[in-house]
């Protein structure tokens, strides 16, 4: 049976490093700001930005939510954009998906400074990341949780087969980038990956991130034996029950550790938020901060 990675469990910690990391910064009268900008009334969207709300306010970072009716315009999202660029209060600011479709979303998140995009979706700061570019920058939250947990878990990536399924700008895509900086070979699958090719690719990997809203896309007999499954999906099923892209019944039986839906990257995720706030807010402030993942 696969050991299960509790998610949950690593995120306490980082979150516990991240509160030390705001307390420091506070001793200097600096309170990390988060601005989330919510545009429409998307229930999950309200769960999610409630959920980051708490959280930032147990360790220490003032989040702070702008809500905006469904047929807000592009123009006031800017705005508020604009505003909070300005605003010395506020060290970071991420723009809640899905928007609206009259917003123009890439637009509104290149609108954001790069010193203050804490999902790291800016050109400038993706850009960093895809050449490979040494120094801080924000990257993208979910990703960058992942490598903290496969770190945690003290999984050996140099030169394994790595197959991430899924390519978005929010999870797969950067992932990639990730992995391949440390040293892995990845191999990046999608939608229009043929699913012969896939179960061959599959049977090869050592480790496979899977990110595509596909429930049950992978079954415990497309994988390698013993190998670690990262499952970042997060799907409702009728009745309201949460599972992943994974099938997690048939996986544990052959994988050697697995993330649990929920309890696996969901809270990494979050945790790593307030890790990109509280770094973002010591940059603004020219305040020196250990580097939270290596503390857990
Ligand atoms: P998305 O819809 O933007 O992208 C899905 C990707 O999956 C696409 O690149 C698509 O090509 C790929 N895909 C679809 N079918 C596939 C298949 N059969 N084989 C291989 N690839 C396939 O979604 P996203 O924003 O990347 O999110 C993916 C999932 O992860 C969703 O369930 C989302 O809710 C979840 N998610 C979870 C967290 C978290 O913190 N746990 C964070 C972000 C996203």
């Amino acid at each position: 049976m696969a050991k299960i990675i509790d998610g949950k469990a690593i995120a306490k910690k980082l979150r516990a490093v991240v509160a030390t990391q705001a307390a420091v910064l506070k001793e200097q009268d600096v309170i990390p700001g988060l601005a989330v900008i919510l545009v429409g009334d998307d229930p999950a969207s309200e769960i999610y930005v409630r959920n980051k709300e708490r959280a930032a306010a147990k360790v220490g970072v003032n989040a702070k939510t702008f809500k905006y009716p469904n047929d807000a315009t592009e123009a006031e999202v800017l705005a508020q954009v604009e505003a909070l660029n300005q605003d010395e209060t506020i060290d970071a600011i991420l723009v809640q998906s899905p928007v609206p479709s009259q917003i123009n979303e890439q637009k509104v998140q290149e609108a954001i400074l790069p010193a203050k995009d804490v999902d790291g979706f800016h050109p400038e700061n993706s850009g960093r990341l895809f050449a490979g570019q040494k120094g801080y920058y924000p990257i993208a939250n979910t990703p960058r949780g992942i490598m903290t947990m496969l770190r945690h878990e003290e999984i050996d990536l140099v030169g394994k087969h790595v197959v991430v399924l899924g390519r978005s700008i929010l999870v797969g895509r950067p992932m990639f980038a990730l992995l391949q900086a440390a040293n892995a070979s990845v191999t990046l699958l999608h939608r229009y990956t043929p699913a012969d090719l896939r179960r061959q690719l599959l049977a090869t990997a050592d480790v496979v991130v899977v990110a595509t809203g596909v429930p049950n896309l992978i079954m415990g007999a497309d994988l390698k034996p013993g190998a670690t499954v990262i499952d970042v999906g997060m799907n409702r099923l009728p009745g309201n029950k949460l599972v992943g892209d994974v099938n997690f019944e048939t996986a544990t039986k052959v994988a050697g550790a697995i993330t649990p839906v929920p309890g696996g990257v969901g809270p990494m995720t979050i945790a790593t938020l307030l890790e990109t706030t509280v770094e973002l807010a010591a940059n603004h402030h020219q305040i020196e901060l250990e580097q939270g993942w290596q503390n857990i």
